[in-house]
């Protein structure tokens, strides 16, 4: 991997034995959030480019050319992908190994300060206010907010910082699945949420869908999102039996005849299905359905314990270890 950072690491101090510092994990946070902000991922620019090139109805084509156009210019300019920040919010993979200067504390310090420092730099929307008297502190930090999911991996001293600024209101959806209901339910819930929020445009499409089998209810929606979130268009789950129903899915969702922003299209609605599931009840399945809209932000820099820092095309959240079997 290259530093395309801009060396945060050679103008700040490397770490000296203490763990990393503060100073650091705050520009990486900031990099991280710089990143979602005006830079969409490769994967998703070449997916967006393919659609348009194959798409066949007027309307959709030039929603999809604008935007191509939009992305480019965002970039170029540097300014926000969507005027809609969505909710910004961090995923973090901590190394077993990683010690941070300050601790957990003083990573979490980073992030907020982060994260009030770039919704003023690139004036970014703040969307974040008390949900009852709709006070807003302007910054977009606030009580749990931004939110930060953490995992660990086992032999590695970096911390991973993968911003996301995830808009869309619409498009998520939970079902409690019964053993009956088998993969046909699977189908109409993932169907019910594009006709319900897809086909009206509500989730600004092209999506990428999320979807998370079992676990526990609020688990299923968690990895349903981070499914949509923090995996690469074209990636396919490692299990076969979840592969193919994420092909299945993927296939069902481009045969609607729904194109971007819902008007009727040929080169499909979903730029990808990613299908995640957890080990859970015997009689029930719950089942969660986000649907992650066309401004698909997304920024990973990893920092290492030797001061390097690194930007990386795609968040390392789910991992072998992450999805291990069995008892250790
Ligand atoms: S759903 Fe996405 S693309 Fe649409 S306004 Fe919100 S952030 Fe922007």
């Amino acid at each position: 991997m290259t530093d395309t950072t801009g060396g945060l690491g050679s103008v700040l101090s490397p770490v000296a034995g203490g763990g990393i510092p503060e100073t650091l994990l705050e520009e990486a946070a900031y990099e991280a959030h710089r990143l979602a902000a005006t830079t969409l991922p490769d994967d998703v620019k070449r997916a967006f480019v393919g659609m348009r090139d194959r798409e066949q109805e007027e309307l959709p084509k030039r929603v999809l050319e604008a935007i191509v156009d939009n992305f480019h210019a965002a970039e170029d300019d540097q300014r926000p992908v969507c005027a809609d920040v969505g909710v910004p919010r961090i995923y973090a993979v901590i190394g077993n190994e990683t010690a941070i200067a300050g601790g957990f504390v003083s990573f979490e310090r980073a992030v907020r300060r982060a994260t009030g420092r770039i919704t003023s730099d690139l004036a970014l929307r703040s969307n974040r206010c008390h949900p009852i008297t709709r006070r807003n502190p302007g910054n977009n930090v606030g009580v749990f907010a931004p939110n930060i999911e953490y995992r660990v991996e086992p032999d590695a001293d970096y911390i991973e910082i993968c911003a996301v600024h995830k808009g869309g209101a619409f498009g998520t959806d939970f079902r409690m699945l019964v053993d009956g209901d088998g993969l046909p339910g699977i189908r109409k819930a993932v169907l019910d949420a594009i006709a319900e929020f897809g086909r009206r445009g509500l989730t600004c499409p092209p999506v990428v869908i999320g979807v998370g089998l079992g676990g526990t209810k609020d688990q299923s929606f968690s990895i349903a999102k981070q499914a949509a979130q923090l995996r690469p268009i074209g990636d396919r789950h490692p299990d076969p039996d979840v592969a193919a129903l994420e092909d299945e899915l993927l296939e069902m969702a481009n045969s609607l005849g729904i194109g971007a922003m819902g008007y009727v299209g040929t080169a499909g609605y979903a730029t990808d299905v990613h299908v995640e599931i957890a080990y859970t009840h015997s009689a029930l399945t719950p089942m969660g359905v986000h649907q992650l809209c066309q401004a698909t932000r997304r920024g990973v820099v990893r920092v290492h314990m030797d001061g390097r820092t690194e930007t990386r095309p795609t968040p390392s959240w789910f991992s072998d270890y992450s999805r291990r079997m069995g008892v250790e």
